[in-house]
């Protein structure tokens, strides 16, 4: 049983769609995972501008709530943390290995930690902090079978053998292998058997580099579903998306039963209300058509703000406390819904809530995903850069 919140029609009238990220979940989030994982670092990963959330907020805020670490994918996310002030230790782990690579450079230059998976990159990273002088941290990537970065079992051999020979050169510049670390295949699926054989797979990847003579303090393989599910897999520190900003990281895991909530929620206000009769074809090539007098409401987000164009005849939109269903075709830049016979007292201007928390009435990212045979994390992803976010801040903080 759901509970609906009506929501009251924002002062100042908003003339278009809204993002809004709750900084104060993403600190509860944190806090709520961090007691799940005791004993392990936490790093907030906050590739993709932060899951879309926002990048330099997101990450002031997961700092604030006790992460130790941040994690990008893209260098140049890295980097505008650092242009951004932040000081806190930041992995990134996508760039092309290259010794004349300005984003390697940047990298070393800033104190970012780069994940490493092959010969070429470590020699590349090794190049670029000789040259700078200064000592390049790096993460040791195991390709533990997802067959994506990192070097695969029948390479790790060479590479940690290179890696300790690296860190032996003497020399002002150089490399430390921090870490070593590996993203499991099954990393959604925290009950796949697929898991431990990949886990079994990296103890012994750690082994091998062990005695090859390195000492790496981070091992890491646990996203949020691990998190979540599998202690046993947090080893000494745990990298957490998902489940930070209040999404489920796998099927059966509910977020709202561990008392996380998203942070970002989308609203419109209803820009039309308008009544039509009965067998009216509604948007494009009239895939949905009126079977009696209806009141559409039309509301002014669309696939070029990253509105999914099929989900016709879904109850996702939720208007005055009440699910409402999307209706024929979602247009670039808007999207009809079906207020019923009776517009309730439905007026322009009152606001649609898209997505956001389940428990203030609006239907989940992840509702949204489902809609489209997908996940929250897609739909979120999707929010288009020119929709202004607002960001509630935690308390207590300007
Ligand atoms: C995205 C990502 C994560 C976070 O995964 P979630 O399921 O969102 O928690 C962790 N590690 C790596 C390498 C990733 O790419």
């Amino acid at each position: 049983m759901r509970h609906f919140a009506h929501t009251p029609a924002m002062s100042g009238r908003p003339q278009a769609g809204q993002i809004t990220v709750d900084l104060k979940a993403i600190a509860d989030n944190v806090g709520i995972l961090r007691k799940h994982s005791p004993g392990a670092g936490f790093m907030a990963v906050v590739k993709g501008n932060a899951y879309g959330h926002g990048l330099v907020e997101v990450s002031r805020t997961a700092l604030d709530a006790g992460a130790g670490w941040l994690g990008t994918a893209q260098l140049a996310e890295a980097v505008a943390l650092r242009q951004a002030g932040i000081t806190a230790p930041i992995l990134a782990w996508l760039y092309l290995a290259s010794s004349d690579s300005g984003t390697i450079r940047a990298a070393v230059e800033n104190s970012i930690d780069v994940s490493v998976g092959s010969i070429e990159a470590l020699e590349a990273v090794a190049a670029i902090a000789k040259e700078r002088g200064t000592r390049a941290q790096i993460h040791l990537e195991l390709d533990s079978g997802l067959s994506r970065g990192g070097a695969r079992p029948d390479e790790w051999a060479k590479l940690v053998e290179a890696a300790a020979a690296a860190e032996r050169t003497a020399g002002p510049g150089g490399v430390g292998v921090r870490g070593i670390w590996t993203h499991l295949a099954w990393a959604d699926v925290p009950v796949h058997p697929g898991n431990a054989a990949a886990v079994a797979g990296y103890e012994a990847a750690v082994g091998q580099a062990r005695a090859a003579g390195l000492e790496p303090e981070l091992r890491h393989v646990a996203s949020s579903a691990n998190l979540l599910a599998r202690p046993e897999y947090h080893f000494d520190m745990v990298r957490a998306g998902l489940a930070m900003y209040g999404l489920s990281p796998a099927d059966h895991l509910d977020p709202a039963d561990f008392g996380l909530r998203p942070a970002l929620s989308a609203t419109a206000p209803l820009v039309m209300v308008k009544k039509v009769p009965a067998g009216t074809g509604v948007s494009y090539e009239h895939k949905a058509i009126t079977h009696e007098t209806r009141y559409l409401g039309l509301i002014p987000l669309g696939y070029a703000d990253g509105i999914p164009k099929d989900i016709s005849g879904r109850g996702i939109v939720t208007v005055a406390g009440a699910r409402v269903r999307v209706m024929g075709k979602v247009c670039m830049d808007q999207f009809m819904v079906d207020l019923g016979p009776d517009p309730r007292g439905i007026r322009p201007g009152d606001m649609a809530q898209l997505f956001g928390d389940p428990a203030a009435g609006a239907a989940s990212a992840d509702e949204w995903g489902e809609a489209i045979g997908s996940h929250g994390d897609e739909i979120i992803n999707r929010i288009a850069p020119r929709l202004p976010r607002t960001f509630l801040p935690v308390a207590g903080r300007a």
